[in-house]
C-alpha cells in the first residue's frame, strides 16, 4: 500500500516543552517568535516574502539538520530548508512551522592538488568563490555573491564558467544529505547513484543536503570582463548582432544581456566575460568590438579579477527590497522576438526593472539530458524580466508588467523554464522545468520522501495511494 502524503500542522503556542527540548538538542541556535532575533531571522532576500514561522532552528553542523528533522517529524509540522535564503519564491521559510537553517554550516576545503573542493551548505557563493580563488581554481557558480550554493546547485546553477565547465551540479562530485527518515547517506556516482542523479536539478526535494564535493577547474585568478552599453535607438540591430554572435560563441566567452535603464533612458547592455588566456580573449571579442566600435555608447572590458566579476552585480540585488521574476528558456532571438522585447521593455513600471538574457549553452547543452535531473539542456537564453521596487502599494503594477513581458515572450519560447527561477507558479511549472525527466523524478521522490516532507520548494509529489 503506498503511503498518505503527510498533512502538516503549525507550531503551537502552547508547546513550550517541545520547543524547550529542540533547544536543549541543538549545538545551534533556536530561535522563536518571542526572541527578540525573530524579526531579523524570519526574512529572506526577497522583501515581498512575509512569513512566520513558528521556530528557526540554525544548525551548526548535520547533527543539528538530523535532530531538527526529526523534531518536524515527530510533531508533524511544517518545515521548510534554508541555506542562502536568496530564492525569488520564498519557500525557504515557512508560516508557523519549523525552519532549518544551515547558513552558520561555512565549513570548507580546498585540495588544490586534486582540484576538489569541499564546502558546507551554508556557504554563499562569494565565500565559496574566495576559498577556491586562493589557488586559482573555480567551478561554475552563479552571478550574485549573496546567494547560497545550496539551493543554486540542486536546481542546476549557471554562471559565467557554465559555457565553458557546464553546470555547478555537472561538477558536483557528492554530497552528504539527511534524507526524510533522517538517514545520513552519501550521494556520488558510486554511492546512491538514484539519489545522486536527482539532487543534480531536482531541488530540495530528496532531503537536506548538508555538504558539497566539486570538481574544480584551474582558470587563475583574471578573466576579460567588462560591458558594452548601446543606446535605445540602436538596441534593435545590437539586439540582432547580439543573437548571432552569442550563439556562435565559443565556450570560453559568455555574454549576458540586458535591457536596462539608466539616467532616465532605455538602454541595451551586454555583459562580456572570457575566462581564456588573454590572446585568445582578444581573438573571440574582436568581431563584437568592431561592431561596437561605431555603435556602442559606452565600452568598458578589460583584465579584472574573477572574484570581482562575481560580486559586480551585488549592489544591484541588495536583500530586502521587493522583487518580481518570471523566467523562460529561448534557443534564438528571432526579429519578432527582439521587438517583442523592446516593446514590452518601452511599458517597464520604474527605471528598476529590467529584462535579463542570461547566455546558457556550449558545455551545458553538451550533457545528455537523461545524465542529470536538470533538464533544460537545448536552450541559448534564460529570459526573466525582473521588478524591484520598495513600496507594497506598488506590488500590483510591478508584479502585473512581469507576467505580461513572460506573456509576450511566450510564442518565442522553448516552453521549459530553470527550476531555480520559478516562483509559486503551480505543478504544471515544475513539470515544465524537468520535461523527460519528470516522471523518474517521481519515482525517486517516491522512494526517499514518499510522506512528502519536504513540500515547500518546486514540488514534485510522490506518488500516493489512489
Ligand atoms: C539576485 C539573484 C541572482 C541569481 N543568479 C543566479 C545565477 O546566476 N545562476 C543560477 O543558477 N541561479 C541564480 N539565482 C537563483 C538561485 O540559484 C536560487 O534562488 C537558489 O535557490 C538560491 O539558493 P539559496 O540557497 O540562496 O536559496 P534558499 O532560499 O535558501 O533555498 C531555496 C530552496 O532550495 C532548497 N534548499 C536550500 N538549501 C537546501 C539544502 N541545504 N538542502 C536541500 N534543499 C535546500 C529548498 O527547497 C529551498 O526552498 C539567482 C537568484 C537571485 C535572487
Amino acid at each position: 500500500m503506498q503511503p498518505e502524503v503527510m498533512t502538516a500542522r503549525p507550531i503551537q503556542d502552547g508547546s513550550p516543552r517541545e520547543t524547550a527540548r529542540l533547544r536543549r538538542t541543538l549545538r545551534g541556535e533556536l530561535v522563536l517568535p518571542t526572541d527578540p532575533a525573530y524579526a531579523q531571522a524570519r526574512q529572506v532576500w526577497n522583501g515581498l516574502v512575509d512569513k512566520r514561522p513558528g521556530a528557526i532552528a540554525y544548525c551548526a553542523g548535520t547533527d543539528d539538520v538530523v535532530a531538527a528533522l526529526s523534531f518536524a517529524r515527530e510533531n508533524t509540522m511544517p518545515l521548510s530548508v534554508r541555506s542562502g535564503g536568496h530564492n525569488v519564491a520564498g519557500n525557504s521559510v515557512c508560516e508557523g512551522g519549523l525552519v532549518i537553517d544551515l547558513s552558520r554550516m561555512k565549513n570548507r576545503s580546498v585540495d588544490d592538488k586534486r582540484r576538489v573542493a569541499w564546502a558546507e551548505a551554508g556557504l554563499t557563493l562569494a565565500e565559496f568563490d574566495g576559498a577556491t580563488q586562493v589557488c586559482g581554481l573555480a567551478t561554475t557558480m552563479g552571478v550574485n555573491g549573496d546567494t547560497g550554493i545550496a539551493g543554486l546547485t540542486l536546481g542546476g546553477g549557471f554562471g559565467k564558467l557554465g559555457r565553458r565547465f557546464g553546470l555547478a551540479c555537472d561538477n558536483l562530485l557528492s554530497a552528504e544529505i539527511v534524507t526524510a527518515d533522517g538517514r545520513v547517506l552519501r550521494a556520488s556516482a558510486d554511492e546512491n547513484p538514484d539519489l545522486f542523479w536527482g539532487l543534480r536539478g531536482g531541488g530540495g526535494n530528496f532531503g537536506i543536503v548538508t555538504s558539497f564535493e566539486y570538481r574544480l577547474h584551474p582558470i587563475g585568478t583574471e578573466v576579460l570582463a567588462g560591458s558594452i552599453v548601446f543606446r535605445e535607438a540602436k538596441a534593435r540591430d545590437a539586439l540582432r548582432f547580439y543573437d548571432e554572435f552569442a550563439r556562435t560563441a565559443p565556450d570560453e566567452l559568455s555574454l549576458d544581456a540586458a535591457l536596462v535603464t539608466a539616467a532616465g533612458e532605455r538602454m541595451f547592455s551586454i555583459s562580456v566575460f572570457h575566462s581564456g588566456s588573454s590572446r585568445e580573449a582578444e581573438m573571440a571579442i574582436a568581431p563584437l568590438l568592431a561592431y561596437a566600435q561605431s555603435k556602442a555608447s559606452n565600452e568598458s572590458l578589460g583584465r579584472v579579477p574573477y572574484l570581482q566579476v562575481q560580486s559586480a552585480g551585488d549592489a544591484l540585488f541588495p536583500r530586502g527590497r521587493r522583487y518580481s521574476w518570471k523566467a523562460q528558456f529561448m534557443r534564438e532571438l528571432s526579429q519578432d522576438a527582439i521587438d517583442t522585447l523592446l516593446d514590452v521593455y518601452s511599458k517597464a513600471p520604474n527605471d528598476n526593472a529590467l529584462i535579463v538574457l542570461q547566455q546558457v549553452g556550449g558545455a551545458i547543452s553538451r550533457v545528455p539530458v537523461s545524465e542529470t535531473a536538470y533538464a533544460c539542456r537545448n536552450a541559448e537564453f534564460d529570459c526573466f524580466p525582473i521588478a524591484i521596487w520598495d513600496d507594497p502599494a506598488k506590488d500590483e503594477i510591478n508584479i502585473g508588467w512581469v507576467r505580461e513581458v513572460w506573456a509576450a515572450v511566450k510564442p518565442f519560447s522553448t516552453g521549459a523554464v530553470y527550476v531555480n527561477n520559478l516562483g509559486n507558479e503551480g505543478e504544471e511549472r515544475v513539470k515544465a522545468a524537468y520535461g523527460p525527466n519528470y516522471q523518474r523524478l517521481v519515482a525517486l521522490k517516491s522512494k526517499y520522501d514518499p510522506t512528502n516532507i519536504f513540500c515547500l520548494n518546486q514540488n514534485i509529489r510522490p506518488r500516493t495511494a489512489g
